[in-house]
């Protein structure tokens, strides 16, 4: 998959009323488990239909993980 250099910016809740900022370069996951996509991709559709295949394959991974959980017996 082709990056870019461009960072995503991220708040995320760190205590109460708190924000910390994260930067997160495009492509990457994000805190949330997401694929940060700059601006710029937004606006490439090409990249992101790549970045899209490749967030469902993250998702089948972890559905495959849970459904081998066996902390859960
Ligand atoms: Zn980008």
């Amino acid at each position: 998959m082709e990056r870019c250099e461009n960072e995503v910016e991220y708040y995320i809740e760190s205590g109460f009323m708190n924000y910390k900022e994260i930067l997160t370069k495009c492509g990457y996951t994000n805190p949330y488990g997401k694929i940060a996509i700059c601006n710029e991709c937004l606006n490439n559709r090409d990249k992101l239909k790549s970045i899209r295949n490749h967030e469902e394959n993250v998702k089948a991974d972890n559905d495959w993980l849970k459904s081998c959980n066996w902390g859960e017996m």
